[in-house]
């Protein structure tokens, strides 16, 4: 789960990592309001799940608690657009507002899990900033990195030793120490996937305080956390995603015009690999899982072709603990009841496969049947196509 920069602030704050003062706002008089109390100088934020608001034009300076209710007035309720947003943008409809600093170095930290080591990693660079990914692509050297041991901790030498690479020095140097142990341990208790503070700052009076917050967190490790929880932004989430996940089903938006219903992630992928193969692109897949009933079946397919991109579905199941008669009535009642006017192929397999076709043929509506997911992706790709 993604949340805003300002929720971000607020939960490292709790845990004791320094942050500019500032509040959010909804409106361009409450903007003014939060200017006269920690101003006069203060920056604008758009609040988006998304980086890069600098540069799209989200993050502006106002001298004055007028200049910020003019500045809150042009930035609430536009589309900003980053390289991070796609070219449809993100609405804005809150800012934060928060006391301008004075800027001597921009630095970057980020703490994700690493994979390979299957440990949290804390990364540092002293080319911090608006450009990280640059920096990552084309000078990898200047990143650097502590593995962490789960079982011991980030020990106060790896700080150190990151902070002395920053080329930080005297107080600073002991804040910055302090800041990295803080921040890790902010990430480790509220179970996020990555905290990343994208400028690291040090003022001109060497005072070091995260500029920017971004935090993830583990979907699985919610439970554990209802306050981050309620955090969840759904009008920053794709619509459909959040409705099928209120049935417990997978579903994942992508690029191209074939609506996929699987169940089970390694049919998913094969499913998506064999459009690609003939020559298409999904539009969606939407897995239903293991155990999945009637209802759930029928949901799953309202949610998929309610997916305006998809052009064509194809149904690819295999009845392992799910039946193919069962799933055979929810596509059947489903389809009777949407009216539906895009074609689809059903590939059934497995478990009482000969009623589930039988199901399909006896309702009377123009299924395409494939006996292969060959030929389930050979048909679907020229349909889609139309
Ligand atoms: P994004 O990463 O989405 O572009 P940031 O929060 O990193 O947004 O802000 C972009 C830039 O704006 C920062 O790199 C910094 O130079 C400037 N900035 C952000 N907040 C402040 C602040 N409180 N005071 C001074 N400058 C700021
Ligand atoms: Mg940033």
């Amino acid at each position: 789960m993604k949340i805003h920069e300002f929720q971000a602030k607020q939960i490292l704050k709790q845990f004791g990592v320094r942050i500019p003062r500032g509040e959010v706002a909804d409106t361009p008089m409450r903007a003014r309001e939060i200017a006269e109390d920690i101003g006069p100088r203060v920056v604008v934020k758009a609040q988006i799940h998304a980086g890069g608001r600098g540069k799209g034009g989200g993050v502006k300076l106002a001298n004055t608690p007028v200049e910020a209710e003019m500045l809150a007035g042009e930035i609430l309720g536009m589309t900003l657009v980053t390289h991070q947003t796609g070219p449809e943008g993100k609405l804005v409809k809150r800012i934060l507002v928060e006391e301008a600093l004075d800027i001597d170095r921009e630095l970057y930290i980020g703490i994700v899990i690493d994979r390979a080591t299957e440990s949290p990693v804390v990364m540092a660079s002293s080319q911090g900033g608006m450009e990280i990914e640059k920096v990552a692509a084309e000078t990898p050297d200047l990143i650097f990195k502590e593995y962490i041991h789960p079982a011991t901790g980030f020990g106060v030498f790896q700080a150190r030793k990151l902070a002395f690479k920053l080329e930080l020095s005297g107080d600073t140097l002991k804040q910055a120490v302090k800041f990295l142990l803080t921040l890790y341990k902010a990430f480790r208790a509220s179970d996020a996937s990555l905290a990343e503070i994208n400028p690291l700052l040090v003022t001109k009076q060497g005072d070091v305080l995260a500029l920017d917050a971004k935090m993830n967190f583990d979907d699985n490790a919610l439970k554990r956390h209802p306050d981050i929880a309620k955090m969840r932004d759904l009008d920053e989430e794709d619509s459909l995603e959040v409705e099928a996940s209120k049935f417990d089903l997978n579903y994942i938006k992508l690029d191209g015009s074939v609506g996929c219903m699987v169940n089970g992630a390694g049919l998913a992928m094969a499913t998506m690999d064999i459009i690609m193969h003939s020559g298409g692109m999904p539009a969606n897949f939407l897995d239903v899982g293991g155990g999945v009933s009637e209802e759930a079946v029928k949901n799953a397919f309202r949610i998929l072709v309610s997916d305006k991109d998809v052009k064509a579905a194809l149904i690819n199941i295999f009845g392992g603990i799910v039946r193919c008669d069962l799933v055979a009535n929810g596509i059947v009642k489903a389809a009777q009841e949407l009216e539906l006017d895009i074609p689809i192929v059903v590939r059934l397999e497995g478990t009482n496969v000969e009623q589930g076709k039988q199901i399909l043929e006896n309702s009377g509506l123009a299924f395409y049947s494939a006996s292969s997911m060959k030929e389930a992706a050979e048909k679907i790709v020229p349909l889609a196509a139309q």
